[in-house]
């Protein structure tokens, strides 16, 4: 892999036909080290959002022990890129063979399920293990985010009591964890989740010793900017405070798309242009998923110097020779956008390079590491932790 100061320079170093991810470890250290200092509890790297070998070890370096892994492929490759990571195996749906093999040989010890099922065959595929730590998946409203998790997983409040109280039979350490779906655009959703999570509490009556408040923190995108993160560390920190919970209780959380959507930007070539469409040589089928099937816009930037000042509205087709490989955005670029010109699309990191397909043959990429800032940033603020301001007295 390459070094280089930024997109331009890539360009200009080698003009490249094919699409070519960028790689700014300093960029996610920065977001791993923010969580690890600020959030009131453990912050586990949920792999799915960029399972990245080198993203792994720059995450591990900056101070996250701690992996959300969620198929068997995903427990060896942290095993193998992170020989002490801890994993916690986070799908509430498992195989049994793959239950049995990150027990007996990759040493996970922390499940989560959602069903009696799913905690029979933890059982059994562990030989009745008496050190797992078992996390109940209860089933929230995903009312304040972009992406909806709230209807595949999770038991219902109505059934939980029941589940917590078989689990806790059976766990050495007994968690409750949830997903307020992604990109949550207020801390107002985890607020409702921890009181839907005092309630289960309360019902089963049981200990419990871990509360895991999941994914969902967000990035920045245009015509998406969050509140800042230290809002939603600041109320879950209240809200989990008050829960009636295990004197030594441990406060979790998830973050996938919050750790790494800065990582990574992709440059992308221009090969043909029809009014406002740009034909490009990546989309719905590589690092342009979230592009196109859930109409997310990304910030966008020419890659040309004296391109227009004027801008307009494009849209993007991708390379394959499908009709859905169509990018709606709108993306705003200079007016005079043409054919041979390079684009860098930035906050790809989560959700971005690790959906490319090889669909259709194309999906080939170059990889390049860049020193420059990412196109937005939620962590390069000056905004001082409102758990201090809060606590402070007046004095005069
Ligand atoms: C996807 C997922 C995450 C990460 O979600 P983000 O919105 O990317 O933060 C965390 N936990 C679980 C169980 C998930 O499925």
């Amino acid at each position: 892999m390459h070094q280089f100061p930024d997109a331009s320079a890539v360009v200009r170093a080698s003009a490249p036909d094919r699409p070519v991810i960028l790689n700014r470890p300093h960029a996610a250290a920065r977001a791993a080290r923010f969580f690890v200092e600020k959030f009131p509890g453990r912050s586990l790297y949920a792999v799915k959002a960029n399972p990245s070998a080198d993203l792994l070890r720059v995450l591990w370096d900056s101070g996250v022990t701690h992996y959300d892994v969620a198929s068997i492929a995903e427990v060896r490759l942290v095993r193998s890129t992170l020989p002490e990571a801890v994993l916690c195996f986070m799908h509430p749906v498992k195989t049994a063979s793959a239950i049995a093999e990150a027990y007996s040989i990759h040493g996970c010890r922390v499940f989560s399920l959602d069903s009696v099922e799913e905690l029979e065959k933890i059982k059994a595929a562990t030989g009745n293990a008496e050190d797992l730590s078992l996390c109940v998946r209860l089933r929230v409203s995903s009312e304040y985010s972009e992406l909806s998790l709230a209807s595949k997983f999770g038991v219902d409040l109505a059934d939980a009591a029941e589940l917590l109280q078989a689990t806790r039979q059976v766990a050495d350490s007994l968690g409750i964890c949830f997903h307020v779906g992604s990109q949550s655009m207020s801390p107002h959703g985890y607020v409702q989740a921890l009181e839907r999570v005092r309630a289960a509490i309360v019902d089963a009556s049981v200990l419990v010793d871990i509360v895991d408040v999941g994914g969902g923190f967000p990035s920045v995108y245009p015509g998406m900017e969050p509140p800042p993160l230290e809002d939603y560390f600041g109320v879950i920190d209240r809200t989990y405070e008050s829960l009636p919970i295990s004197y030594s209780a441990e406060l979790w959380c998830e973050p996938g798309r919050a750790l790494c959507a800065e990582y990574n930007s992709l440059v992308v070539q221009v090969e043909k242009r029809r009014g406002k469409e740009l034909f490009i040589n990546d989309g719905a089928y590589g690092a342009l998923f979230d592009a196109a099937h859930v109409g997310w816009r990304f910030p966008v930037k020419l890659l040309r110097h004296g391109a227009d000042e004027a801008t307009e509205a494009f849209s993007f087709y991708g390379p394959t020779c499908d009709d859905l490989d169509h990018m709606e955005g709108p993306f705003e670029l200079p007016s005079d956008a043409k054919a041979g010109d390079y684009i860098e699309i930035g906050m790809l990191g989560a959700y971005g390079a690790a959906m490319k397909t090889a669909f259709n043959g194309f999906g080939e990429t170059e990889v390049h590491e860049v020193s420059d800032e990412p196109m937005a940033s939620q962590y390069t603020g000056s905004r001082r932790d409102p758990r201090v301001t809060d606590n402070v007295v007046a004095l005069r």
